[in-house]
């Protein structure tokens, strides 16, 4: 286990936290929360030890999700022969990402990280999880075209709209929720709100949707009442079209590096399968391992591996350190491409080496780890929209497509 002999004073206020709640939890327990807590505090975290032991409000979200990596993904748990698709379907890992990125817009504003620690941690101990509302029928990547308002009615604001592709909408306490803000009839920037899910007005039906993970639902919102104080995070600098909050972006940085670090799983154990697959099977004599393609092959998504890697922990701690969030974009963009590309491109390979019988859901199940590696390639932004951000950025191309 991990020896946490530098710890900050807000390190062992979190950690007494959770072992506070923890210890009076009855042990047979079944809260998944506690079960992950449990495992942080006797797992084994030191690959990312240094971004667990940042001090900045940050690295909250981050260390909350890097929790659920590891206890949920770990090589330990995921064991030889078990799908991983199964496994994930089965622990429903995404609510807890969902948490992450809901910390992420809250911690963005002034005194966030104090609300963070004194309200929603001791929450989130308690089961009490978000889901995270940004996709709409007409506004999949592109967030400027957002429609869902929050009208600006003097001592509270009305909000009005229409999200979809909601993941664990019908288990969530609190939902986080991007609309556009209107003063006066007048359009102004996209923020986060966080609302309690049971609020009047609200209304989900679910979607019939062939993916992984939690259920996907779309979610209404007609005339719902909040409070002033439900607007959360930094306030855009722009209004108008242009004016997205910093909350907005600090988040969907962060979902691309929770992003990458499933994804790096799923090519991960994609890769073990292939390598194991090349060991055994022989269907016209020499080992398919034993061929100089297939070999070539496996060596380079090795090294792929060993790039997103390095990318993961590189963008994991741009954005605990609170660099520049165009910087932490640029790496956290970098990060989610190399680890989707990694994830469908191993899991094909495997499908290759498996022949039909990577199709049978009760063997190693690589048909799911394709599917989950092409979905990765789309969600939660395109890879098209990341090389864009890139050459744009980096290189000052011009846009090539209208927000
Ligand atoms: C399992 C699952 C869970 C999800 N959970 C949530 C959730 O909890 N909350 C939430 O808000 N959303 C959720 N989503 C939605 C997800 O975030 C969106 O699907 C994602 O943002 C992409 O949007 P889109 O699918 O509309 O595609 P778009 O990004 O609109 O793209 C549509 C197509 O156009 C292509 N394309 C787009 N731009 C370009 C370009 N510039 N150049 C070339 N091609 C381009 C894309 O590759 C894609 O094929 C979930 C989706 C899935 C599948």
């Amino acid at each position: 286990p991990i020896v946490f002999e530098q710890r900050t004073e807000r390190e062992v206020a979190v950690l007494a936290l959770l072992k506070k709640a923890f210890d009076e939890l009855p042990p047979e327990s079944d809260n998944p929360m506690m079960n992950i807590m449990a495992q942080v505090m006797g797992g084994d975290l030191s690959d990312y030890r240094d971004m667990i032991m940042s001090e900045s409000p940050g690295a909250l979200p981050i260390k909350l999700d890097i929790f659920r990596q590891y206890s949920m993904y770990g090589t330990e748990d995921a064991t030889e022969g078990e799908g991983l698709a199964k496994y994930m379907s089965k622990n429903t890992p995404a609510k807890y990402g969902l948490s992450a990125m809901a910390m992420a817009a809250v911690s963005s504003g002034k005194d966030g990280a104090n609300v963070v620690m004194s309200k929603y941690m001791p929450e989130l101990t308690q089961g009490k999880l978000f889901c995270y509302c940004i996709t709409e029928p007409g506004a999949g990547t592109n967030t400027h075209k957002v429609s869902t308002v929050a009208v600006d009615e003097g001592d509270h604001f009305r909000l009005n709209g229409q999200k979809t592709f909601i993941s664990a909408a019908d288990t969530a306490f609190y939902m986080a929720v991007i609309a556009r803000v209107e003063v006066d009839g007048k359009k102004g920037s996209v923020g986060t709100f966080v609302l309690e899910a049971d609020t009047d007005g609200i209304s989900m039906t679910k979607l019939d949707i062939a993916a992984l993970g939690d259920p996907q639902f779309t979610v209404h919102f007609d005339d719902v009442i909040l409070p002033k104080s439900a607007l959360v995070g930094e306030k855009a600098s722009k209004s108008g079209a242009s004016g997205i909050s910093e909350s907005v972006f600090y988040t969907l940085n962060l979902e691309r590096i929770m992003i990458g670090l499933g994804a790096i799983k799923v090519g991960q154990e994609s890769l073990q399968r292939a390598v194991k697959k090349a060991k055994q099977v022989q269907p016209f004599g020499p080992l398919l391992g034993e061929s100089a393609a297939v070999k070539q092959q496996l060596a380079k998504l090795t090294l792929q591996y060993e790039l997103t890697n390095l990318a993961l922990k590189k963008a994991g701690v741009a954005f605990d350190n609170r660099e520049n969030p165009k910087t932490v974009g640029m790496f956290s963009n970098m990060a989610k491409y190399l680890a989707s590309t990694f994830a469908d491109q191993a899991s094909d390979v495997a499908l290759q080496l498996y022949g039909v019988e990577g199709l049978d859901k009760e063997a190693d199940d690589i048909g799911g780890l394709c599917q989950v590696g092409r979905v990765l390639r789309t969600v939660p932004i395109n890879n098209e929209m990341v090389l864009n951000f890139l050459a744009e950025n980096l290189m000052g191309l011009p846009k090539s497509y209208q927000v």
